[in-house]
């Protein structure tokens, strides 16, 4: 056995800890010979975060936008964010879509409590929605109607993912795992070398039921968004309503994908494409995805019998985990 000199370094313990942000938890483990600890820096950044693009902080860059009052000025952040938001509306040709905010607060999943609106108010609100109603002119959003407003939640989480990655990597470190609510950044590996593991969650029944597992990924370098249809819904005379719209009738998603994970170059885009391919429903998801070589799939969905089934496009087939038990 080797005698251990001064100069040994200690066996990399990891640093680990959770917290409250957007709604949700966020969980952070990662490798730092210095053992720092982090939490007070990333609360602070995701408060930063917060006051942007959270449509929850009336301070908000996102809730000024939206009550045109224009004394805010768009920084980094909000300025990616609204130009992917862009791209991505263009390549799902209108599928994601954030300026679905009117009617996500009509049918009740903002601020209101969940009921169906009646069929003028949809068409009145659909006239609002649609990327071409609004456009970055320098550090100001200028909207086609004053009525018209913004929602990112559908990419916000997934990007404040990727700043708390960048946030770490500043730091020098290398080898970490970053999860808000569901949606991860890995880097690197664990300190004996082995890769990291998500959970694909299984739907559930209830909004409220027990967290399980479908499947276990590995993520080497890799970014994760899941978008569900199966947490956040209400139900009215037996039908499931899911908080995703469907721009182009203005209603929610009601088809038979309850899932959907999308691996990407990032989060942001990650959390994006998850909920493009919730719009788009199974047979056009994964047409979707095959054709895309940057995206990889998880798709949970109900077959004909109601059972569960799922669908892994072919790059992501080897970095599924069998022993899930
Ligand atoms: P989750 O990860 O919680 O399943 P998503 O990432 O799919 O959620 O985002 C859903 C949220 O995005 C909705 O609550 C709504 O605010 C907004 N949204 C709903 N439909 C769309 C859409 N077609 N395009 C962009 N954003 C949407
Ligand atoms: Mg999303």
């Amino acid at each position: 056995m080797a005698a251990l000199g001064c100069q040994q370094e200690k066996p990399l313990v990891p640093v680990h800890f959770q917290g409250e942000a957007q709604g949700t938890y966020y969980a952070l483990t990662y490798y730092d010979a210095q053992h720092r600890n982090l939490q007070p820096a990333v609360d602070s950044l995701l408060r930063a975060f917060d006051l942007e693009a959270s449509l929850w902080v009336e301070q908000s860059t996102l809730s000024q936008i939206n009550r045109n009052d224009t004394s805010y000025s768009l920084g980094p952040h909000m300025q990616e964010m609204l130009q992917l938001s862009l791209r991505i509306a263009r390549e799902s040709q209108g599928a994601f879509d954030i300026t679905v905010g009117p009617l996500v607060n009509a049918w009740g999943f903002g601020f209101r409590e969940g009921r169906k609106p009646q069929q003028a108010t949809i068409d009145s609100l659909l006239q609002l929605t649609g990327a071409g109603r609004f456009r970055v002119e320098g550090d100001k959003v200028v909207k086609s109607d004053a009525r018209v407003e913004l929602d990112l939640n559908a990419i916000a989480q997934g990007y404040s993912v990727d700043l708390l990655g960048a946030f770490l990597e500043e730091q020098g470190i290398q080898n970490f795992l970053v999860d808000i609510g569901g949606e991860v950044l890995a880097r690197g590996k664990k300190a004996d070398g082995s890769d990291w593991r998500v959970g694909i969650e299984r739907p559930a029944e209830s909004p409220d039921a027990p967290r399980e597992l479908q499947d276990v990924v590995r993520l080497t370098d890799l970014a994760m968004a899941t978008s569900g249809s199966y947490r956040k819904f209400y139900e009215q005379d037996g039908v499931k309503y899911s908080h995703t719209i469907d721009p182009a009738t203005g209603y929610p998603v009601t088809h038979r994908l309850l899932s959907a994970s999308v691996m990407a170059g990032s989060v942001a885009l990650a959390d994006a494409y998850a909920t493009v391919l919730m719009v788009l429903g199974p047979e056009k998801a994964k047409a979707f995805i095959l054709g895309r070589k940057d995206l990889e799939a998880y798709l949970i969905f109900t077959n004909e019998d109601g059972a569960y089934e799922t669908w892994v496009s072919p790059g992501l087939e080897q970095q599924i985990v069998q022993d899930t038990q």
